[in-house]
């Protein structure tokens, strides 16, 4: 199947009411520029004269809240990029939040042609969401799934991993319980710090402590499984890595390849279990997945070394199984 791109538009909620914890209002308010309709047709025409295939590009809004912005002004990007849409774009895919969905609105996605509504969930705990200022229950995101999936829309779910007052039994919790709402999508973002945020002066204060990298990787890798398992696609798992991130985050769970390492991990868990007890081991990959297999600066092949276990690891051209363990003279 071909890949699936998308022409992105990012949507400030300006003048939004709610405070959560990890939202940094002054760099959304005070850095992006507010686009208009006339800046969602440059960027789709900018992506058509590079080369897009107009059937596997969407045309996505991002920012969170494209539905619980002014009317006008939702209504004035989406027939912007209606007409893209009816000459064979793929579709429009936007993310909003939970509360912000009513079948009042769903109708006006539908007839703007809307293929794909992503819900910031972010926690099915409500202490967890009350916490960090989130304005909205776990109840509001079972409603609007619910209501997402009746008009047939593409449903994605985005969940956060590591916020105030959550723990890595809460968030399997979450996971868990986004799977039961049976989205087709979902996005997982380890939480990073940023500065001016709520979650900076709890991380200051001491008051909040993210858990520490290696075991939000395990946690994520976990959670892949979760959502894999399910026939969920996870689009997205970690921040995209930018610099502003980098300097404006004071902590938490930021690396520029952190689904590459979560998936080390499930590869490293495969090949122990295919180990067993034996004390040497050799595998093959298909080229493209070598350096998952390896790990970090092989990090895989030191973490058996350290348990006293050689593995060999080739790359296979044509290999389509993920991992295929090679019977040797040993084993
Ligand atoms: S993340 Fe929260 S505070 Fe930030 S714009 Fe969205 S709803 Fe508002």
């Amino acid at each position: 199947m071909s890949k699936r791109a998308s022409v992105a538009v990012f949507v400030p909620h300006i003048g939004c009411p709610h405070r959560c914890s990890f939202c940094d209002q002054r760099a959304i308010t005070g850095a992006q520029k507010i686009p208009h309709a006339a800046d969602v047709v440059s960027a789709v025409e900018r992506a058509i004269v590079c080369g897009a295939d107009p059937k596997r590009t969407e045309i996505a809004f991002f920012g969170g809240s494209f539905t619980a912005v002014p009317r006008d002004y939702m209504i004035e990007l989406l027939s912007a990029a209606k007409p893209y849409v009816d000459a064979g774009f793929r579709g429009i895919r936007l993310s909003t939040r939970p509360d912000a969905i009513t079948p009042e609105i769903l109708g006006i996605l539908s007839d703007y042609g809307v293929s794909s509504v992503e819900l910031g969930a972010q926690s099915m705990s409500d202490r967890v969401l009350e916490l960090n200022g989130r304005g909205h229950t776990a109840e509001d995101i079972e409603k609007a799934s619910e209501l997402v999936k009746q008009f047939d829309f593409t449903l994605g779910l985005q969940m956060m991993v590591g916020l105030y007052g959550s723990t890595p039994e809460l968030d399997r919790f979450t996971a868990d319980r986004l799977i039961s709402l049976r989205p087709q999508e979902a996005r997982i973002y380890p939480t990073v710090i940023l500065k001016d945020t709520r979650l900076a002066e709890l991380y200051l204060s001491g008051e909040y402590k993210p858990y520490d990298l290696s075991a939000a990787i395990s946690l994520c890798a976990d959670l892949l499984d979760k959502f894999e398992a399910a026939g969920v696609s996870v689009i997205k798992l970690g921040l995209h890595s930018s610099r502003e991130v980098e300097s404006d985050m004071l902590g938490g769970l930021y690396h520029p390849a952190f689904r590459e390492l979560c998936e080390s991990e499930r590869c490293r868990r495969k090949m122990e279990f295919l180990i067993g007890s034996d004390k040497s081991a050799s595998f093959t990959v298909p080229p493209e997945s070598l350096s998952k297999a390896l790990g970090q600066k092989k990090s895989n092949i030191t973490y058996f070394r350290s348990k006293g276990i050689s593995v060999k690891i080739f790359p296979n051209p044509g290999q389509s199984e993920p991992l295929i363990k090679i019977k040797t003279e040993d084993n």
